[in-house]
C-alpha cells in the first residue's frame, strides 16, 4: 500500500505561472499514482499568501475542476515561509509524506521520483540541492555561496545550497509543529528535527514566467533573520571587540599621561577626532546588533500566530 503525498505550493501573486504550474504538476502526480510510487488520494495544495492578483481564483478553479487540486487560503500576506509553514501543517493532519516546492517551479519536479524512493527507504526528510547555480544571476550565485559559507562559520547547521524544496514525512513535520518560534528560518529549523535525512541534486532552472517576489532588500532581510535567528555569535563578537577596544584605550591612556608628563603632548586634535569617531561607531554597531537580539526577544515573547487561514479548499 502506497502513501498519501500532498505536493505543498507557496504562491505569492503568482498568476503568471499557476496555469502553466498546475498542468505540470498534475502531470507528474498523475505520473506518480500510476507507477504506484504514491496512491490515489494524493493532492498539490497551493497556498494563497495573500496574493492583490487573481491567484486565488485561479486555485478555486483548478478546484472545481479537478479534486487532485488543493486551495489553502491565508488571511493576508505573510511571507514566503510563513505561507510554507502554514501548506505544511494543513498536509500533515491530511497526508503521509509532503514535497515543497515554489511555484515557479525553477526546483527540477523530475526529482519526486527520487524523493520518495529515499522516503521509502526509510528517509523522513529528503532535500533537494542545487548542484549547479548557471540559472541564477553571477550576483546572485555569488552572494548565496558566501552566505551559505558565512552560516556555517558562524555555526548554523545548513543544507548547503538547499532552499525549500524538500520532501518532509508526517512524523518530521510533527516535530517541525512542536517548534514555536516566530522568526521563521525552516532551512535553519529543518535540520534541527532529526531521523535519517538524505539529499537529491538538481540543476536549478530559470522562472518560466512572472517576476522573482524576493527583491535585493527582502533577501538582505531573510539572510539576516536566518544569522539572528540561530546564533549568538554577533553579540560574543561584539563583545570581543568592546573588549579589544578597551585594551587598547587603557593602553592610550597610559601613553598620552606618559607623553604628558615628559611635556611632549602635540595638539592631538586628529587623533581625538578618529578615536571619538572610532568609539562612537563601534558602540553604534554594538547596539544595534544587540537590539536586533532584544528585538527577536520581543517578537518571540509576543507569540503571535504566524498565519491565520482564511479558507481551505480541500475535498
Ligand atoms: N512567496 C510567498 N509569499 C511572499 C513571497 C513569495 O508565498 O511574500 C512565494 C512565491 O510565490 C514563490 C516562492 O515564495 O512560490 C519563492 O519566490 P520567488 O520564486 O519569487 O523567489 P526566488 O526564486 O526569486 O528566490
Ligand atoms: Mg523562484
Amino acid at each position: 500500500m502506497s502513501e498519501t503525498l500532498y505536493i505543498v505550493v507557496p504562491c505569492y501573486n503568482e498568476e503568471e505561472v499557476l496555469p502553466e504550474t498546475s498542468s505540470r504538476l498534475k502531470s507528474k502526480l498523475l505520473n506518480l499514482i500510476d507507477s504506484n510510487l504514491v496512491n490515489a488520494d494524493s493532492k498539490i495544495l497551493f497556498v494563497d499568501d495573500g496574493s492583490s492578483d487573481r491567484t486565488w481564483e485561479i486555485v478555486e478553479d483548478l478546484h472545481a475542476a479537478d479534486k487532485l487540486f488543493s486551495g489553502l487560503k491565508l488571511a493576508r500576506n505573510r511571507g514566503h515561509q510563513n505561507a510554507l509553514l502554514a501548506g505544511l501543517m494543513t498536509a500533515m493532519t491530511l497526508s503521509d509524506v509532503t514535497i515543497s516546492i515554489d511555484a515557479d517551479l525553477q526546483d527540477d519536479i523530475e526529482c519526486f521520483d527520487e524523493f520518495l524512493q529515499k522516503y521509502h527507504d526509510g528517509c523522513d526528510i529528503v532535500y533537494g540541492v542545487r548542484a549547479d547555480r548557471k540559472s541564477d544571476s553571477v550576483f546572485k550565485r555569488q552572494s548565496a555561496q558566501r552566505y551559505y559559507r558565512l552560516m556555517a562559520a558562524l555555526g548554523v547547521n545548513v543544507v548547503y545550497n538547499h532552499a525549500d524544496y524538500r520532501l518532509m514525512s508526517k512524523r518530521a513535520l510533527e516535530g517541525l509543529a512542536s517548534f514555536r518560534e516566530v522568526n521563521l528560518f525552516l532551512r535553519g529549523i529543518v535540520p534541527l528535527i532529526g531521523y535519517k535525512t538524505d539529499t537529491v541534486e538538481y540543476a536549478r532552472g530559470k522562472r518560466f514566467a512572472g517576476e522573482s517576489k524576493y527583491p535585493l532588500k527582502k533577501m538582505l532581510g531573510f539572510a539576516w533573520d536566518g544569522i539572528s535567528s540561530f546564533s549568538i555569535r554577533p553579540i560574543r563578537f561584539v563583545v570581543v571587540l568592546g573588549f579589544l577596544v578597551f585594551t587598547i584605550s587603557l593602553c592610550l591612556m597610559v601613553y598620552s599621561v606618559v607623553r604628558n608628563i615628559i611635556g611632549q603632548t602635540v595638539p592631538g586634535w586628529s587623533t581625538l577626532m578618529i578615536s571619538i569617531w572610532l568609539i562612537g561607531g563601534l558602540q553604534l554597531l554594538a547596539m544595534g546588533i544587540i537590539g536586533e537580539y532584544i528585538g527577536k526577544i520581543y517578537s518571540e515573547i509576543k507569540d503571535r500566530p504566524k498565519y491565520i487561514v482564511e479558507k481551505l479548499l480541500n475535498k
